[in-house]
């Protein structure tokens, strides 16, 4: 860690390092995974992402998403899906 603590340009407040949760989403589908640290705006809970930890989620994030395209291509009234690791 870098002792360099990002400033949310909207509000003007420290961010926090903390979890929160990461969100992608691509053509109609999208993937969130819980639990992620990034650093938050204590205001509206806005997360920036370290690219550490991007690059750590892409490759997981670009299988899930082209799984649930299968997915949806078999069973198009099955929208929602939930996957627990751990
Ligand atoms: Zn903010």
């Amino acid at each position: 860690m870098t002792n360099l603590i990002p400033i949310c340009t909207q509000h003007k407040k420290e961010k926090v390092w903390s979890q929160t949760v990461f969100e992608y989403t691509e053509d109609d589908i999208s993937v969130r995974i819980e639990n992620v640290w990034a650093w938050v705006c204590p205001e509206d809970g806005e997360p920036s992402f370290t690219p550490e930890t991007v690059d750590a989620l892409i490759d997981t994030v670009k299988e899930l998403i082209e799984t649930a395209k299968r997915a949806k291509k078999r069973s198009p009234a099955l929208t929602d899906y939930a996957i627990a690791v751990g």
